[in-house]
């Protein structure tokens, strides 16, 4: 029996097992190969929905499903917290005390929010990255008659680049169809040189802010949030006053890699860029690549990969981590192509007043935003309902 072990039940684990099922079919029915997911609460969260809570109608209970109905029946789903990784030995230790042996480990436990790790943020900024504070997010814009809103970015690398961009256009839009648009001031605090991490799709937006009359604000990493005086302060030096504050919160890699040295401090598992295979520890700084760990494959927002922390990458991740682990399973090469990682994304972009765009890339291709239009947002609007249906079974 060769066991195949999936950490984490979000889009890069349940594709990843369902993916891993149809290629291996024939040796489960016979008890040759297992595969089982195990996930902290058995329940699929889509989180691109959550924008939509704070942005839009969308409600918590369309953003949920039960994990066992969108795996395929083959696979074994087992609800628990993962607390350690024991390589050596090939066991993961439950919070529960129950030990689960593994031949080929797939570590998707994703990434957390710490809003803790700055003072005064649960207190004063608002966010999008629970239900929760989404729906707080809501009732504060509901509430907001004019004044100054700041919104930026409060720690990198953060789930889906695009989001606090999005966020800023659409309550553009927003205050100008509630005529609060005049009343308003609005910020973009950047952390780096320009509003988006990748060049082409800063050179997209920067107008878009300026069109909007949203004042920019580069190289603004949050240091300080002061609730007495409303203002929050940049390690830079710069001092922004506000009366409604959103702020993506810093984000870590899952917990248990970390207390199981496989992802020290940070959490982003050092990942091969082409095999998603886990590295014993980051490339040296001269480049002399790290050994892999042939049984062990990272993907989605649980890597240290230089990409969008998006369910996107995941999506294309999961396909060649399929494949290598099947072809490792049957003794035999995995096929070239379908084996290797180009760096594959794609992310759909709203821009406000109903417009999106979208961002196609890989590693080699930087992407080329087509100019906004109605068709990008009714597409992502579309892959939000059709989500369920198609990406968590391997449908497109
Ligand atoms: C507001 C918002 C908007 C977004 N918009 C987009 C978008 O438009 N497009 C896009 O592509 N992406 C978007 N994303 C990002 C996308 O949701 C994530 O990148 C994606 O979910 C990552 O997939 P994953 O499988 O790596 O992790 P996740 O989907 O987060 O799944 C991780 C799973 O691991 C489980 N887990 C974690 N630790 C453990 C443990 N110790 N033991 C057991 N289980 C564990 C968790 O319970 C969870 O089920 C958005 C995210 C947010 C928050």
């Amino acid at each position: 029996m060769q066991r195949i072990l999936v950490l984490g039940g979000g889009v890069g684990g349940t594709l990843s097992a369902n993916l891993l099922v149809k290629k291996l079919r024939t040796r489960i029915e016979r008890g040759d190969v297992s595969v089982t997911v195990v996930d902290a609460t058995g329940e699929h969260v889509y989180q691109p929905g959550f924008m939509y809570i704070a942005m839009g109608g969308e409600r918590e209970q369309n953003l949920r499903r039960a994990e066992r109905g969108l795996l395929d029946p083959r696979a074994q789903l087992v609800v628990g917290q993962a607390v350690r990784i024991d390589d050596d030995r090939r066991t993961v230790e439950l919070a529960d005390g129950t030990r689960l042996v593994y031949d080929y480990l797939v570590l998707a436990t994703g990434s957390r929010i710490l809003p803790e790790a700055i003072p005064h943020f649960d207190a004063e900024a608002h966010h999008f990255y629970t239900p929760e504070a989404a729906r707080r997010l809501r009732r504060a814009l509901d509430a907001f008659k004019g004044g100054r809103i700041v919104i930026g970015i409060a720690g990198m690398p953060y789930k889906c680049p695009p989001a606090p961009l999005e966020v800023a256009f659409l309550i553009d839009s927003e205050l100008r169809q509630r005529r609060l648009r005049d009343k308003t001031e609005m910020h973009f605090c950047s952390p780096i040189g320009r509003v988006f991490t990748i060049e082409s799709v800063s050179e997209m937006a920067t107008p878009v802010f300026a069109e909007k009359g949203i004042e920019v604000h580069t190289f603004f990493n949050v240091e300080e949030i002061d609730p007495a005086n409303k203002v929050v302060r940049s390690l830079e030096g710069e001092e922004l006053p506000y009366d409604l504050l959103i702020l993506v919160p810093p984000h870590k890699g899952a917990q248990v890699v970390i207390d199981s040295g496989l992802a020290p401090g940070s959490g982003w598992l050092p990942t091969d860029r082409e095999t998603l295979q886990v590295k014993v520890a980051p490339d040296k700084p001269d480049g002399t690549p790290s050994p892999r760990r042939p049984h062990m494959y990272a993907l989605g927002d649980a890597t240290d990969l230089p990409l969008s922390k998006a369910g996107s990458t995941a999506h294309f991740e999961a396909p060649v981590v399929a494949e290598r682990i099947a072809a490792q399973v049957r003794g035999a090469e995995p096929e070239a192509k379908a084996g290797t990682y180009t760096g594959r994304v794609m992310c759909f972009f709203e821009i406000g007043g109903g417009k999106a765009t979208v961002l196609q890339f890989d590693y080699n291709h930087p992407p080329h935003p087509p100019k906004p239009n109605r068709f990008w947002h009714l597409g992502k609007i579309a892959f939000n309902k059709a989500y369920w249906f198609t990406v968590p079974k391997g449908r497109v």
